[in-house]
This record gives C-alpha cells, structure tokens and sequence, in this order.
C-alpha cells in the first residue's frame, strides 16, 4: 500500500475545510473592507456594518430566527458558555440545570464550572444509543430548574436527541431550553421556532466556514443572558470585542450556502454513509454505535472487536478519522462510557468516519476496501502489528 501525502479525510465532524465560495466571500473583508464595524464616521465602518448585518440574516434564516436574535461569539464552546452561565445568572433562586453524561465536553466543563457557583446539576442518563428521552427529562425537574441543556447530535456517536419533543414539553412548563446544534447546523433542518428552543449555539468549522467564529441564538423576547465578555459593547453589550469581520462573513455565507443546498447534500451522504454501515455490518467484529437510522447524516461510529487499535490505525495510515479507546488501558470516551460501551480486552477499537461536501463515492469505496482488509487480516493474524515496534498514532478524546 502507497501512502499518499495527504490520507483522505473522513473526519468532518471534527472540522470541515472552508468552502472556497465561503473564502472567496471573506476575502476582501481582510484587505479592501476591513473596516471597524462599529466605527460609524466613515464608509470603512459603514461597509463593515453593512457586511455584519447581512450575515446576521444569513444565520437567522438558516434556522428561522430574527436577525436581531443573533449573538456573534468565537465558536459553539463560547456559546454554550454564554448560553449557559449567562442565563444562569440572575435566575436565583432557580438554581437547578439539567444535561447528560453523553454531551460535548465544553458543556460537562460548564455545568461543572455552575456547580461550583453554587447551581444543582442533574445528568440525566442516556440510552445505549446516546439519546435522551422526554420522559426522563420531565421526570428530572424540579421547581427551581432554570435550564435544560442537550445537543442535538451527539459528536462522537452521531445519535440525534428528540429535540422538537423535549423543547414542547419545556415551552409548556416554561422552563428555558439551550441547544448544542454544532453537529447539525448547516446538516440537519433547525427551526429555533417550531422546535420550541430558546437557545442554540452553532459555529461556522462544522459547515464549511472558518474557525473561530460562532453565533448564539437568543429568544430575546423571552430570554435573558448577561454577557461574560463585557466592554465595547458590542452585540447588543451582550458580547464585547471588535467584530470579527472575515469570519463574520464566512458565517454568513456558509449559513447561507447550507441553506440552499444542504437537503440534497444530505440525501447524497446518506446513502455513502447507509453504504458503509451496511458493508461494516458483513465483517466480524464490527459493530455500529448510535442509533441506527435518528443519527446524522455523515456519522459512522463502530466497535472492532477482536481488533487492536493499533492493527486498524497502522491499517489505515492513508485515511484520517477519528479514534478513542473504550478500554481502560487507552484514553477513555466518556460518552462510550455513558453508553456502556465497555470491554476489557486489550484487542478492542472504536472509530468514528464522518463525511463531507468533498467526500466522493470513490473515497467511500477506498474506506471500505480497507477497513474490510484490517478486519480480515486481524481473523487470520492476530495483532500482527502490536509486537512490531512501529510508532502509532496517538489515540484520545475524539473533538
Ligand atoms: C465542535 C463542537 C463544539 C465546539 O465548537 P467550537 O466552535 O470548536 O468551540 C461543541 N459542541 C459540539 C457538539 C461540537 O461538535
């Protein structure tokens, strides 16, 4: 086996690379107009402004919000902070939130960081699939919850969460409701309307915009955040800091792009990523992880037993995916854990495959022709690398 310069890339709920319409849109936002936005002497600022709002628009159609409900932030780690510890403050004596164990980690980091501010947190648990269910949700409140906090897709597994359900039950009981959408904006249809949310953190590196930039929706009529980045007063004073005028823009247009294209990008993914399951689901060993069908629409997550994980990564040297260990012995998922994918044999691997607006067909058959091959070298040679003494890639916490 040749390995190319470059492996293929089957990591895209990790990152994704910038839509060149989205680059050729930021462009001359670095050069020509790179003006300040809120310098409101001059055409500099003007054009600036101009540019701002019009992405504004682009996000909130993206998932039917009103511009002005639009907050800019640095990414969806930012939001989710915003979004969480904003809220929060001000809402004494309503002190309790509630989660699960299967989030990403910026939202365990924050509802940590609100424990030790004195707030209640319950983690409700999850199925096998990494869902939560409406039922354990209303079960799990109290009269002082302030906040449920879920993704919409979980970022390792793919499961997606019955989002428009819990957010009904909410609206009904007025309880406030955050939404990690990093996983699905731009992949999966958002309406922050009909899904009764009030809150939804998205950033621009899941769909083809640049990173470094996100957006959090407020439901201003109703919701109340203050900000944790303060000066300047940008944003409404709800986020200090000189715009980011660039990524701005290429928020915007990825959003828009999404918005036009992405129902028939993710039946095309669909059907590259049903190809692969079924073909994994012919090998010994191999099982998927998450839901079968409710999971998104370019995630493949699967177990390899009998399988180490440095077999299937030195099988594997021209693809770049994700991997992390479910066995004690290597970095441990907590969200595998909370899903009660466990095993003590040291000849066990996990591997996450998402795909994306460049993946083809080809790529799709190169995946498969070898991960089929790892997996049947491993039934006749068992662990024919682990002994060899070949340097292997680090395994850990999948992003
Ligand atoms: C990527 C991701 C984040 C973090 O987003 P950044 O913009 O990189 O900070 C948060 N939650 C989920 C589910 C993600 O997939």
């Amino acid at each position: 086996m040749t390995t190319p310069q470059r492996p293929l890339y089957f990591d895209y709920n990790a990152t994704t690379p910038v839509d060149p319409r989205v680059l050729e849109t930021m462009l001359p936002y670095f050069t020509e107009h790179f003006g300040n936005a809120e310098s409101g002497a001059h055409a500099y600022g003007w054009k600036a402004k101009s540019a701002v709002e019009n992405a504004r628009k682009q996000v909130a159609a993206l998932i039917n919000a009103d511009a002005s409900e639009v907050v800019f932030t640095s990414g969806s780690t930012e939001s989710v902070m915003l979004a969480t510890l904003g809220f929060l403050e001000g809402q004494e004596p309503k002190r309790h939130l509630i989660t699960t164990r299967a989030e990403h980690k910026c939202t365990l980091d924050v509802c940590a960081k609100a424990e030790k501010l004195g707030h209640e947190v319950t983690y409700i648990p999850v199925n096998r699939y990494g869902q939560v269910s409406a039922a354990d949700i209303v079960a799990a409140l109290r009269p002082n919850t302030a906040l449920v906090t879920l993704m919409h897709a979980n970022n390792e597994i793919g499961s997606l969460n019955p989002i428009a359900e819990i957010g009904a039950l909410l609206r009904s009981r007025g309880i406030a409701f955050h939404v990690d959408a990093a996983q699905t904006i731009g992949k999966h249809p958002i309406d922050v309307k009909a899904m009764n949310i009030d809150l939804l953190s998205v950033s621009a590196h899941k769909y083809y915009g640049p990173k470094g930039i996100g957006a959090l929706y407020v439901r201003r009529s109703a919701i109340h955040i203050a900000p944790l980045m303060k000066g300047g007063g940008q944003e409404k004073g709800l986020r200090g800091g000189t715009h980011n005028g660039p990524g701005i823009v290429g928020l915007g247009k990825a959003s828009e792009i999404a918005r036009l294209e992405m129902d028939e990008e993710r039946t095309r993914l669909e059907k590259f990523r049903d190809k692969i399951i079924a073909r994994f689901a012919t090998l010994p060993g191999v099982e998927l992880n998450g839901h079968p069908t409710e999971r998104l629409c370019n995630n493949i997550h699967v177990s390899f037993r009998g399988l180490g994980a440095d077999d299937l990564l030195l099988g594997t040297r021209d693809l770049a995916f994700s991997t992390a260990s479910a066995c004690s012995g290597g970095a441990m998922s907590h969200v595998l854990g909370a899903v009660g994918v466990t095993n003590p044999d040291p000849l066990f691997a996990t591997a996450r495959f998402s795909l994306g607006r460049f993946t083809t067909e080809a790529e799709v058959d190169t995946l498969i022709e070898r991960i089929t091959a790892v997996v049947q070298n491993a039934q006749g040679v068992s662990s024919s690398y682990a002994s060899s003494g070949v340097a292997v890639p680090n395994t850990s916490e999948i992003c």
